[in-house]
């Protein structure tokens, strides 16, 4: 982990290129750290093979979503990979914010972006891969994308690798369960401070 700043926070983004895990990164701290409160985004990208509603995302169609938008109840919200809208409902993070417990955002770097404006407290993690082959090995392994859509993704990847230098803390996604750790560790248990 290159951690120049020593800061830590009870909200912590994890943000990060296309395929480089953040997804897995989460998985493996809500497994190993159950006292962590991570988000869970709306989507209005169909479900993927295995995924839960209300556990891995809400999937809502294109008119939920606009409503969510209207009525101000996203935190954030990005179109991602020119194809679905992706946001952070936002009174479920102010409610485990408010009852103490470390919480976690995973979402891409438009609503990082977004996060910063709003709530500058939070600290702003970068997960990032090994090496951009290693970026590339991760996408196509996953095989649950089209050609097309990979391709597209790769192209969103480059963009988002360039932004590693807005963000608080950088954590190389060497395994994954030393990656949960790391971010774990930038996290205020205290309910005291923000
Ligand atoms: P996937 O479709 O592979 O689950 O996710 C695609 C991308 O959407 C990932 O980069 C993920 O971080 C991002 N994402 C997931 N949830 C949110 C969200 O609530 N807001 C934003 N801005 N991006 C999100």
């Amino acid at each position: 982990m290159t951690a120049p700043s020593t800061r830590r926070s009870r909200l912590v983004v994890l943000a990060g290129p296309t395929a480089v895990g953040k997804g897995t990164v989460a998985a493996e701290v809500r497994r190993s750290h159950p006292d962590v409160w991570i988000s869970v985004s709306a989507t209005t990208r169909p479900p993927r093979p295995g995924e839960e509603d209300g556990v891995h995302y809400w999937f809502v169609s294109d008119e939920e979503f606009d409503a969510m938008v209207e009525q101000d109840n996203l935190l954030e919200w990005a179109v991602v990979h020119q194809t679905a809208r992706y946001g952070t409902p936002r009174r479920p993070v102010e409610l485990a914010l408010a009852s103490g417990r470390p919480a976690m955002l995973e979402i891409d770097l438009q609503g990082a972006r977004q996060v910063r404006e709003t709530m500058p407290e939070a600290l702003f993690v970068f997960l990032k891969p090994p090496s951009w082959d290693e970026l590339v090995r991760r996408l196509v392994g996953r095989g649950t994308e089209t050609e097309e859509d990979r391709a597209r993704r790769l192209e969103t990847a480059r963009g988002e690798l360039a932004a590693e230098a807005e963000f608080d803390v950088t954590i190389v996604n060497h395994e994954v369960h030393a990656a949960a750790e790391d971010l774990v560790a930038l996290m205020v248990p205290s309910p005291t401070d923000l």
